[in-house]
């Protein structure tokens, strides 16, 4: 995109950027659940079921309903299924259960057009309601591309006209790894490209005086996906429209990978104002995604209510940063450009991660094991894990041992100031003592505590600056990301290249009233993963952030490593694991989707930086599974094709000797590592 348009278009997608303030849509009617407009964010997810299972997906339906979901989409692959949703509704209803169905449909019209009649809802993918993706790079001249789009509504202005006719809400659904051909001739994956293929389907509906849509742009990585949304939001604005946001990561994995990779991607645009209603995808079964999302939206109903509160009281700190002056293309990735602090952080380095171990026995060598260090007494040696953080936080706490040499522990100053020995070690300041006459810095690294308010301060204005000063940003602000987010957004603006560690703080029972997730060590560790995400994430997705430092007293040293690798490798700006993006399954996977994915993570989970798709049917896992680099994919009952990248190896294989199979090829390439190895 040329920078006139960047500019053109900046100013649009977010109604604010310092504090909250949801982007109002159009209020769409589905069943009896209204979704946009002021209506709460709605929570939704799909079954995993065989569609003609009518008893277990009305069972299903039931335990996700009565999780929070508030609406259950269930799939309809051709016409017999489209027609067995009006079974399920009806006994979905005699067991008192009004929840608003949405049919998913890939590749038959026909199906839609029975289930646009039934349900209260249709979701159509727009890459393939249409059209057969052949992965053709074939060039269109205008002509035939508006030849191309004519033949299409005449195809999908039927389902339009039922819908319009039944009272149905219609999906326009863009997933990045399906689209046409035609609009990957154009635009390329690009998340131009996702949003041109909805909004084409979009103005054929508005051209039928249709409007009861909604919009999404998932995408298994959250930083197409959140730019595919904001540039969506600003092209819908350009041309008067403005269809409630249905917010999701793609096949976004399971446990603590498909929490945080999610958080990254849902939980960036809630902090825009974005968002109408969430489903998140995990590869486990569906009524553990409904509380997942519960909470992450839970944040903003409350943050909604305190900014009201704030603003009526006149409390909320108006920065001056709105869209049409931010230095930043919120559209395009482009890290931040920092100096290099005498090879220790920011420049071309991958960012650092800091945990405080000053609460932790600092006797035992062994503390160190939640930082990715594990010693050997027997060798009196230490070995780093993949996931070894950079410094660790020892505040005025000396420990009783040596550390590996390539651990860094930061102080604060006035104990840094009194070591003998100052090898590997360094100081954290306050501003006021970094500014202070006679101060004793560091001729290597200086970290100094920041907050966004404090740029507009006198001593601010008398830092010295030189390649040792790193910041390490806090903040205080209920809207903490768009605080620090201006912080940024100032330093850019004055130029100043100084690497910027962000940190989070999280005191979860202090903070937050009654969670919808059980109380208990594993409810708190999933809110660490998924407020750090959110918080951590949307930063980095826009290229924001030399290293992390996430601080939870309540949670032990080895979940916050673990979440702080987790939050780099979604966005993916430091990648120490294997990525694996699995579908979550429905009613067209040919393999038990959690089951596998357990297998094969078991034998590959040592290939760091592989990123392994795991998708339960043919028909859309190989254009869901995107930028992997290996696929294994159901093609039919107990068969499996194997993907290299986008090309289908081997084709139909045994599901028995699959896994070895799919380590046959990644060996072929030369990227496979012993476990031991590794
Ligand atoms: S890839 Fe997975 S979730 Fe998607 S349609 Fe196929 S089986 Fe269903």
């Amino acid at each position: 995109m040329n920078t006139d348009a960047v500019k053109l278009l900046q100013g649009r997608y977010c109604n604010s950027l310092t504090e909250y303030s949801r982007f109002v849509t159009r209020e769409v009617n589905i069943g009896d659940v209204p979704m946009g407009g002021n209506n709460p964010i709605r929570i939704q997810s799909m079954t995993t079921t065989d569609t003609m299972d009518t008893i277990g997906t009305v069972e299903q339906s039931i335990r996700m309903v009565d999780a929070g979901c508030e609406y259950v989409r269930i799939t309809a692959p051709s016409i017999k299924e489209a027609q067995n949703l009006a079974e399920i509704k009806k006994q979905l209803r005699q067991r008192g259960y009004n929840v608003p169905l949405v049919a998913d449909i890939h590749f038959t019209p026909n199906a839609a057009e029975v289930a646009a009649r039934i349900v209260e809802k249709v979701r159509v993918n727009p890459g393939n309601y249409a059209d057969k993706k052949k992965f053709d790079q074939i060039d269109y001249t205008d002509q035939e591309y508006q030849g191309e789009l004519e033949r299409i509504y005449k195809k999908f202005a039927p389902l339009v006209n039922i819908c319009k006719e039944y009272g149905t809400a219609m999906r326009i659904g863009t997933n990045h790894g399906s689209l046409s051909d035609r609009i990957m001739s154009r635009y390329g994956d690009t998340p131009q490209g996702m949003v041109e293929s909805a909004m084409e389907f979009m103005r054929m509906c508005e051209t039928l005086n249709y409007y009861n849509l909604v919009i999404s742009m998932k995408s298994s990585n959250p930083q197409v996906m959140v730019q595919a949304y904001r540039l969506l939001v600003d092209t819908m604005v350009a041309e008067g429209m403005n269809y409630p946001l249905h917010l999701g990561v793609t096949e976004a994995g399971d446990g603590e990978d498909g929490r945080i990779k999610s958080a990254v991607g849902i939980g960036t645009l809630l902090e825009d104002g974005l968002g109408d209603t969430v489903r998140v995808s995990l590869t486990e079964e569906p009524e553990a995604e409904a509380p997942v999302a519960i909470e992450l939206v839970r944040r903003y109903t409350e943050r909604k209510a305190e900014s009201e509160k704030q603003k009526a009281e006149e409390t909320i700190d108006h920065r001056p940063w709105t869209m049409d002056k931010t230095p930043h293309n919120p559209y395009e990735y482009k890290k931040r450009h920092t100096y290099e602090a005498n090879a220790f952080i920011g420049g071309h380095m991958v960012p650092r991660v800091v945990v405080d171990l000053s609460a932790k026995n600092l006797k035992d060598p062994a503390v160190l094991k939640d930082a990715g260090y594990l010693y050997s007494p027997l060798l009196d040696k230490y070995n780093m894990a993949e996931q070894s953080v950079d410094f660790v936080y020892l505040a005025d706490e000396l420990p009783s041992f040596v550390f590996p040499s390539n651990l860094k522990q930061l102080y604060n100053y006035n104990t840094w100031q009194k070591l003998t020995d100052k090898t590997n070690c360094h100081p954290v300041f306050s501003l006021a003592e970094y500014i202070a006459p006679g101060t004793d810095r560091s001729s290597k690294l200086n970290l100094v505590r920041i907050l966004p308010a404090d740029m507009d301060s006198d001593e601010f204005g008398s830092l010295p600056f030189d390649n040792s000063l790193v910041f390490v940003l806090e903040t205080e602000a209920l809207h903490g990301m768009a605080d620090q987010r201006s912080f940024f957004f100032k330093l850019e603006e004055l130029g100043l290249e100084i690497p910027v560690i962000v940190k989070r703080s999280y005191e979860f029972e202090k903070d937050h009233g009654p969670s919808t997730i059980d109380h208990g060590q594993t409810d708190l560790t999933t809110k660490l993963q998924l407020y750090a995400a959110t918080d951590l994430g949307a930063l980095l997705v826009d290229g924001f952030g030399d290293g992390i430092w996430i601080d939870a007293p309540e949670l032990p040293a080895n979940v916050i490593t673990s979440t702080a690798f987790g939050i780099l490798q979604a966005t993916r700006s430091r990648i120490s694991k294997t990525e694996y993006i699995s579908c979550p399954s429905c009613g067209r996977t040919l393999f038990d989707l959690m089951v596998t994915t357990q297998m094969i993570r078991s034998r590959t989970s040592h290939l760091k930086g592989l990123k392994i798709g795991i998708m339960g049917c043919i028909v859309n896992g190989p254009g869901e599974m995107a930028d992997a680099d290996y696929g294994y994919v159901g093609s039919g009952t107990d068969k499996v094709t194997l993907y290299r990248g986008k090309e289908a190896v081997k084709k139909n294989i045994s599901s028995v000797n699959a896994l070895d199979e799919l380590i046959g090829i990644i060996k072929e390439d030369g990227n496979w590592v012993e476990q031991e190895q590794a």
